[in-house]
């Protein structure tokens, strides 16, 4: 009797790439069924029966990029973000993300289950797979109520801010009870760090003294804020036992903090993003400093390198993009005042070319190492079991990248619905040929193929404690090594 699995053809195989992932490389073929990744073969094997080959010869074959900070048509104010999930998912699957973990922050009014309920229902266009962060903003007495509930919609990871008082802000005294509680549930909480006395005091000193617009935005939330944050969450998550994530850590200090506090066993991680890895704050003396304004700032020249050497030596989990897609005109509005300004740039679509170029091609990073942050370690972070890996049973979400292509990113030509990019006129290397979702081919030589509004929303499956954590692997030993210089012998 004829095995009918063999018999039935493979929908895809991927043929003749190098096979990356955080744990290893190797050659062979990608065999890919009913969205799922049914196998890898031994390069040499013939090929069983396919309805499609595609052929990565020269190519790097990776987990398709998981980002885990992408805010998407988030409304803060009078500023409502351009883009839906429909055009975010699209820019991600451009670049070669995808899964997008969006944030359903509590408007004012909103308790957190409702957030998530809203998000959840505004993301039904979503190209991609999509994961959600929970906000607690104020605690309540429904609040732990509201957080057992959000961990039987599969939202494990909460996101609380230390800064934008009467906004978002939750004070600590919030965030440890908060914590308490995911302690409990095997979840993580999620910080933006940045001491919230220490930046209004900065804001009006340099406001008094005529430095309150966007030129000077860096002077107004100093690297001492997100320090000082960063030591109080750490604090709290050693007393509560909760894990915590910080995202978009910016300079060596705090990514320091945060590997101190891991060698007392608090488990604590760092996420930075591209934009903190590849540009410094020359960029406010430029002149449209308003497009640069990110929370927190982009930083000095000093600190951006301080970073990236550590980001390249594997002691920073994840790059998240922290998307954020405003127009120049939101921008403009009110640069000359950074407090009333919309914060963000547009990244979800150049996230993996951008860190690619930047660790692997420049700064002699693994592709093992890129995959772990870019894919494997927010996936796992976050409790996506079947995500950031190629390997039998994961689903067949795979990024085919040409690690000699070399583009230059504009914003006249990227897909993200924002009419300037922090990036424009530079030449980046590594660029995705190929991008499969959920087993559909949706980017190849023809462009794109919309596979319409069938993304998952994903849930968060396993208590992160269930999960096998991985450390960033350590950078050389027999990793995938690129360099401008020895690609070929790579690929040879
Ligand atoms: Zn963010």
């Amino acid at each position: 009797m004829p095995d009918q699995t063999i018999l039935t053809p493979f929908d895809l195989v991927v043929t003749d790439g190098l096979i990356v992932n955080a744990s290893g490389s190797t050659e062979g073929t990608v065999l890919i069924r009913d969205g799922r990744i049914a196998g890898i073969l031994d390069p040499d094997a013939p090929l069983p029966p396919h309805k499609r080959q595609i052929d990565a010869t020269g190519q790097l074959v990776l987990p398709g990029g998981v980002d885990p900070h992408c805010h998407v048509g988030q409304v803060l104010g009078e500023f409502s973000m351009l883009d839906s999930h429909a055009q975010a998912s699209i820019a991600a699957l451009w670049g070669g993300t995808t899964t997008i973990i969006d944030f359903a922050i509590p408007e004012p009014g909103q308790n957190p289950l409702q957030a998530v309920y809203e998000k959840r229902k505004a993301a039904q266009d979503t190209r991609t797979d999509l994961a959600l962060h929970g906000g607690v903003v104020a605690w309540d007495n429904t609040t732990r109520d509201q957080l057992l509930s959000l961990a039987e919609l599969g939202v494990l990871t909460v996101k609380m801010f230390t800064t934008y008082r009467d906004g978002v802000m939750a004070g600590f005294d919030t965030i440890e009870k908060v914590m308490e509680v995911l302690a409990d549930l095997g979840g993580v909480a999620i910080i933006h760090a940045e001491e919230n006395h220490l930046v209004e005091e900065a804001q009006n000193y340099e406001r008094e003294n005529g430095r309150g617009d966007s030129r000077h935005h860096a002077l107004t939330r100093p690297e001492a804020a997100e320090a000082a944050a960063v030591t109080r969450a750490l604090g709290l998550a050693a007393s509560t036992g909760a894990a915590v994530y910080f995202v978009h850590q910016t300079t060596p200090d705090v990514v320091d903090l945060v590997a101190d506090a891991r060698s007392r066993g608090v488990r604590a991680y760092s996420e930075t993003c591209p934009h903190y890895i590849t540009l410094d704050d020359s960029v406010y003396e430029s002149g449209r400093p308003e497009l640069f304004v990110c929370c927190p700032p982009i930083r000095s020249a000093t600190a951006m390198t301080g970073l990236r050497d550590r980001t390249i030596r594997g002691m920073v989990h994840t790059l998240g993009s922290d998307h954020c897609c405003y127009s120049s005109s939101q921008k403009e509005k009110y640069s000359h005042d950074v407090t009333s300004m919309p914060n963000g740039l547009p990244g979800v679509e150049n996230r993996m070319t951008v860190s690619f170029d930047t660790l692997v091609v420049r700064g002699g990073m693994s592709v093992e190492n890129f995959v772990a942050m870019s894919s494997t370690n927010p996936a796992v972070l976050n409790g996506l079991r079947s995500k950031g890996w190629i390997g039998p049973g994961a689903d067949a979400d795979v990024v085919i990248l040409d690690p000699t292509m070399t583009k230059v990113i504009s914003a006249k030509t990227h897909h993200m619905n924002s009419d300037y990019s922090p990036y424009e006129g530079t030449e980046f290397t590594g660029w995705p040929t190929t991008v499969i979702s959920a087993g559909r081919v949706v980017i190849d030589d023809d462009g794109f193929h919309d596979p319409g509004p069938i993304g998952r929303q994903l849930f968060s499956k396993a208590q992160l404690d269930a999960v096998p954590l991985l450390a960033a692997p350590a950078v050389g030993g027999t990793q995938t090594m690129i360099t401008r210089f020895n690609k070929e012998e790579l690929l040879a």
